[in-house]
């Protein structure tokens, strides 16, 4: 029989197949006398953190943990993909426990998106989904905006108590606790873990004083999210690095713009107008004629429509088609991960076009 081996820093399984998921150590290792897994060698070497995906099961004996516990939830959403970035049942968990909403990747909103109305949309958006954020507030955990605001805040509102970070994967997680720990740097030995009750593995946590610490939380795996419909290599284009550069289109009643072969925005009626497209500078934006839309798809996905790549196209979802008629002016209409068109004036006909299981809606315009 084959031997188990365990990670003799948190105890956890080893596995060297998958270096995404927890456990994982690269097969030369396994040689040496103290075996640890990847995630605590990064943590004991170079103070970092790395992020992990766990199952559904263990996610929500974590949380039922926080639930049980006394202390400040910060919860880390991707502005891009509020949606899909959301963990449905967190609510149910907290408890008694303050939440703070935190949206990051701000720096990627062109300049003329206003973030009062994304932070209202926030909590808004929130509260429709059930839980009743403390706070919202707006970061970039990669360049650092709004992290000193956002420290401030937690320090404010966990009143000495223990703090959880959590968020699903991609939303900047571990980049924003890796900050986190250059902020507090410098101090010896900031970093322990803690066993969670009837989980596999440990939390990482961040000593705030004598008394309290800062957990980070596996990242969960949601499924709704746009970024697990597309290939690794691929992630680079629909999750953009830079501010985002707004593109107009002048548009006649039945056209259609493909995102890639991602996404699809058919505008059926409403005259002759501009819809201007907030996605990521390297999304490739086709224009057609609406009654060519669907050959044009079923022809050309993979190929002039991607991503997806062309050897994707046996798991890729359906498109699904969602119909709006926008009667206010200024309206967004978001394809959760990939970004949004703004409708200015009132009276159009559009139906979006997303992949099964991702979400699209409206809202207010930000700008
Ligand atoms: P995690 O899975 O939640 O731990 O997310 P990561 O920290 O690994 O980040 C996921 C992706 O988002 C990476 O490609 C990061 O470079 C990117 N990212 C994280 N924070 C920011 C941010 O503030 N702005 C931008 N533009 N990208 C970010």
């Amino acid at each position: 029989t084959e031997e188990v081996l365990h990670c003799m820093g948190c105890g956890v399984e080893l596995q060297t197949e998958n270096p995404s998921e927890i456990g994982y150590t690269p097969a030369s290792a396994l040689e040496k006398e103290f075996v640890i897994c990847q995630r605590c060698f990064r943590l004991k070497h170079y103070n970092e953190i790395q992020d992990v995906s766990l199952t559904d099961d263990d996610f929500l004996k974590i949380l039922n943990g926080i639930g049980q516990s006394r202390g400040l939830v910060v919860k880390i959403v991707d502005i891009f993909d509020f949606n899909g970035s959301w963990l449905p049942g967190l609510h149910r968990f907290v408890g008694n426990n303050d939440v703070l909403l935190v949206g990051n990747k701000v720096d990627l909103l062109p300049k003329s998106a206003k973030k009062n109305k994304l932070v209202n949309w926030m909590k808004k958006s929130a509260k429709d989904l059930g839980l009743r954020a403390a706070d919202v507030f707006l970061i970039s955990a990669d360049k650092g905006q709004g992290i000193q605001e956002l420290a401030a805040a937690i320090e404010e509102y966990r009143n000495g108590q223990d703090v959880y970070v959590v968020g699903c994967t991609n939303v900047g997680k571990s980049t924003f606790i890796n900050r986190l720990i250059k902020e507090f740097s410098g101090e010896q030995d900031i970093i322990t873990t803690s066993q969670y009750p009837g989980t596999t593995l440990d939390l990482i946590g961040i000593s705030l004083d004598e008394t309290a610490t800062l957990y980070d939380t596996p990242g969960i795996i949601n499924h709704h999210q746009m970024a697990h419909y597309v290939d690794k290599r691929d992630l680079k284009i629909i999750s953009p690095k830079k501010e985002i550069k707004p593109k107009i289109y002048q548009l006649n009643e039945a056209q259609t713009l493909f995102f890639g072969g991602l996404a699809r925005l058919d505008y059926v009626s409403g005259g002759k107008r501009a819809l201007t497209c907030y996605v990521s500078n390297d999304i490739n934006i086709h224009r057609t004629k609406l009654e060519k839309a669907d050959d044009l798809y079923a022809n050309h996905l993979g190929e002039l429509l991607q991503p997806p790549r062309q050897e994707q196209l046996d798991e890729f979802p359906p498109l699904v088609a969602h119909e709006f008629n926008i009667k206010e002016g200024k309206t967004d209409i978001v394809f959760s991960g990939l970004g949004w068109v703004t409708v200015n004036e009132p009276g159009a006909k559009v139906v979006a076009h997303v992949p099964q299981g991702v979400g699209v809606f409206v809202r207010e315009s930000l700008i």
